[in-house]
């Protein structure tokens, strides 16, 4: 699944090549992808024409700057998005949308799971409403930091990796980077929100802003449930401390790393070098 350093990294390569391109033709191959409620030819229609002004990322929303229109995208578990002037390269079978644009070349939205999503909303008004009013801020936003998460979070008695993982609260934190910044920050994922002290939020602002920067700048991380487009793979997997890295010895005290259930979610931890609160 995409996270915010794969989903920063589709985005400038989007916009690398996209940009002042204008949308000539629309195919859409599974209507269902259009979360808004808006017919596929008034989709189209509104769409026909516009030029891709820019292209930029709210959490892990891909935003297309369309003029008077944003294109909102969320790649779910699957989707991707691909640029490239010959249809032939793509399977046919996962293809969802086709966007073809003026200098010859086709933007194509591809998912195997479909669970991707697209919204078309007004741009005065986008940011006012669903899905995007709900996205929390970044770790990288001017307004976060240690007392921030401390009073936003340290009222629930939820699980730390839990409530880094609802978007609602902090955006841009996934199952991998959840996993990397505990570590980092030497917690336990199962310690209790109400019993981290504000030292312990410095400790997972800190590590969320130096984990995340990393990932962004080395591209993400390609593993097997996520690649970021044709030939395009990122570096941060070499990097990874314990996601993945089951019965491997941690790189700080030798202790076997190990997967333990967080509400659900794979979680692998040091259990000697991360603390349970
Ligand atoms: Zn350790």
């Amino acid at each position: 699944m995409p996270e915010l350093p794969e989903v920063e990294t589709v985005v400038s390569i989007l916009k690398k090549n996209v940009i002042g391109k204008i949308i000539k033709n629309i195919s859409i191959l599974y209507p269902n992808l259009i979360k808004t409620d808006i017919l596929v030819d008034e989709f189209k229609n509104t769409l026909i024409n516009k030029t891709i002004l820019d292209i930029t990322r709210i959490g892990k929303y891909i935003i297309f700057d369309l003029g008077d229109y944003v294109l909102i995208s969320h790649l779910r578990m699957e989707g991707k998005w691909f640029y490239i002037n010959d249809l032939s390269l793509v399977s046919e079978k996962h293809i969802e949308a086709i966007f073809s644009l003026d200098n010859g070349y086709y933007l194509i939205y591809d998912d195997t799971r479909k669970f991707g999503t697209f919204n078309l909303e007004l741009k005065d008004e986008y940011k006012k409403i669903n899905p995007i009013v709900k996205i929390g801020p970044e770790p990288f936003n001017e307004a976060v930091n240690g007392i921030y998460l401390f009073e936003l979070m340290s009222k629930s008695n939820k699980y730390i990796k839990t409530i880094l993982l609802d978007q609602t609260k902090i955006s841009g934190i996934g199952n991998i980077y959840a996993d990397e910044i505990l570590f980092d920050a030497k917690i336990h994922p199962e310690s209790k929100t109400n019993k981290l002290s504000l030292n312990a939020y410095n400790n997972i602002y800190e590590s969320s802003k130096k984990i995340l920067r990393r990932a962004i700048e080395l591209g993400g991380s390609t593993i097997s449930t996520y690649k970021a487009g044709h030939g395009i793979s990122g570096k941060f997997q070499n990097e990874l401390k314990v996601h993945l890295r089951k019965n491997e010895p941690c790189f700080v005290c030798k202790t076997n790393i190990i997967k333990i259930k967080v509400n659900g979610r794979g979680t692998y931890i040091c259990s000697n070098c991360q603390i349970l609160y």
